[in-house]
């Protein structure tokens, strides 16, 4: 789990500019389309394991499949979360960082999210 958020990590970054400026590896298309598609993929079956209504100290976190446990670091989600969420559009991604976001902030969040 900590591997896939670590290169979803690393991944977003290599669109800010900083990562991929002048290496030709980065600049490749088909390398960063398939790039992509492995983010998509990866995170889709994350949002799988995402908490929501089995009980409120639970929402918005994930549930490690090898552990049934919820570990901590969701915040490493919203990056690549939010990176989705601009590229496709597609307002799952936003509302799953939103609900992870507030899981980070657990006992302090106010929002409308829950
Ligand atoms: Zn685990």
């Amino acid at each position: 789990m900590r591997n896939i958020l670590f290169v979803a990590f690393v991944f977003a970054l290599s669109f800010s500019g900083r990562v991929c400026a002048g290496n030709p590896v980065y600049s490749d298309k088909s390398l960063r389309n398939d790039a992509e598609k492995l983010l998509m993929e990866w995170v889709d079956t994350l949002l799988t394991y995402q908490c929501e209504g089995l009980h409120p100290a639970l929402d918005g976190g994930f549930l490690c499949p090898a552990c049934a446990r919820i570990h901590g670091r969701i915040g490493d989600t919203v990056l690549p979360l939010m990176y989705l969420a601009d590229k496709t559009g597609d307002d799952k991604y936003l509302l799953a960082a939103k609900e992870a976001s507030c899981g980070i902030f657990k006992f302090s969040c106010k929002c409308s999210c829950r």
